[in-house]
């Protein structure tokens, strides 16, 4: 703790009472923030986050622009009702228009590589395939697309396609989002966070015995609201992910999912292959805020690689990272009013790079 006390000049610019302060600079609180302040040009804006950049999941996931593969629909089924199964998939089309559409295609390097789902038990694909119909019927009311899965064949295993999945570059979309949010004027403070929340006053106490007010607040906290926000539905999930070196002949350069979406992998760059997942293996031990890896789902990810997709003998991992995801009890996200002043949107479970900005909009319009 730095021990000063405050001059008359500190005092005037930084003890204002702002317009809106947002907690977490992911995806969702700069696209709150963005929204908000697009409405409101004249108004203040303040984004808080207690990492150097963002450090939850915004920037650590696997950068699939997509809406559900089959069997993840079909997990879906057991805890959900169809009628919220199908809203998630609008606000998930929806998300990732609007993410495009703000942002640019080129700017976040998106592209649509072709999308797979693929199995290896033959039981799972014959559910799968008999579930088709209804998925492709609810893509139809939701997003008014056509027969976007369809029973194909790929690299030898027996597949559905996916029409419209696309991927993008999570780091691209993340610095051109904060780009225009600093060109609009929203203030942004790193390595600041919030410690204890009152929102009957709308104070926010962060370390050294920092204070903001704000006549709105957002909490966009995602898996680490619960520490600032009592009795709130959303755990922790940690999320493993690695990059391969390049390896010639890569024949996984599309985006692939597998096993209810717990298994992703797709081509990166120049031959390289992002593969991530298998949470589901150690689900207990997963159910952390803390980043690491666990080793016995990174072998169970090596011995995949090797034995299922089949990678070239001799490739190596170029670099390995871990992000938090935060789990509602349905995988549908909170998005609430918890008293005059502030809002809650938080537990994307998983889905947020198509959600995230389309649950910032919303979130923005509820205070304003
Ligand atoms: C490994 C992995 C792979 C994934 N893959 C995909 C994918 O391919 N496609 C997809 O759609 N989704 C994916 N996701 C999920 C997606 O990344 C998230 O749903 C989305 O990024 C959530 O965004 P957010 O802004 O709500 O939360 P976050 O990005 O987690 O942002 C929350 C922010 O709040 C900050 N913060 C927390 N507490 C405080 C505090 N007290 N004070 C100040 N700041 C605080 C954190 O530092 C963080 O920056 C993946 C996630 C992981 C971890």
């Amino acid at each position: 703790m730095i021990n000063a006390e405050r001059s008359f000049w500190e005092s005037e610019l930084y003890e204002r009472t702002y317009d809106l302060v947002v907690i977490g600079a992911g995806l969702t609180g700069q696209s709150t923030a963005h929204f908000f302040k697009k409405k409101h040009p004249d108004a203040s804006v303040l984004v808080l986050d207690r990492g150097f950049f963002p450090i939850g999941a915004s920037t650590r996931n696997a950068g699939f622009a997509c809406f559900g593969s089959v069997t993840e629909h079909m997990a879906d089924m057991k805890i959900e009702e169809e009628s919220n199964i199908i809203d998630r998939i609008r606000r998930r089309f929806n998300g990732l228009k609007l993410l495009r559409t703000t942002l640019g295609d080129e700017n976040i390097a998106y592209r649509e590589p072709g999308a797979y789902e693929i199995f290896t038990d033959e039981k799972i694909y014959e559910e799968a395939l008999d579930h088709l119909d209804i998925c492709n019927r609810w893509l139809k009311k939701a997003a008014g697309k056509e027969e976007v899965y369809k029973k194909t064949e790929h690299n030898g295993f027996p597949a559905i396609s996916i029409d419209h999945e696309g991927c993008l570059h999570p780091g691209k979309m993340m610095n051109t989002l904060y780009q225009k949010n600093v060109a609009l004027g929203i203030e942004f403070r790193w390595r600041s966070q919030v410690k204890h929340l009152d929102t009957e006053h709308s104070r926010l106490v962060l370390d050294e015995g920092i204070e903001f007010h704000a006549n709105k607040i957002i909490v966009a906290t995602n898996s680490f609201t619960s520490k600032i926000i009592d009795n709130i539905d959303i755990k922790p999930g940690r999320g493993f992910v690695f990059v391969t070196k390049p390896i010639s002949d890569l024949k996984w350069q599309g985006t692939y999912h597998y096993d209810a979406g717990y298994y992703y992998f797709r081509g990166v760059g120049e031959n390289r292959m992002l593969l991530g997942g298998a949470r589901s293996l150690d689900i207990d031990v997963e159910t952390t805020t803390e980043f690491g890896t666990n080793h016995k789902i990174k072998n169970h990810l090596l011995k995949f690689a090797n034995g299922v997709l089949r990678l070239p003998k001799g490739w190596e991992i170029e670099t390995e990272w871990s992000g938090i995801m935060g789990f509602t009890s349905t995988k549908s996200p909170i998005l609430r009013k918890i008293s005059d002043s502030t809002v809650v949107v938080a537990g994307l479970s998983g889905m947020g790079v198509a959600l995230g900005m389309q649950l910032g909009r919303e979130a923005a319009d509820m205070v304003s």
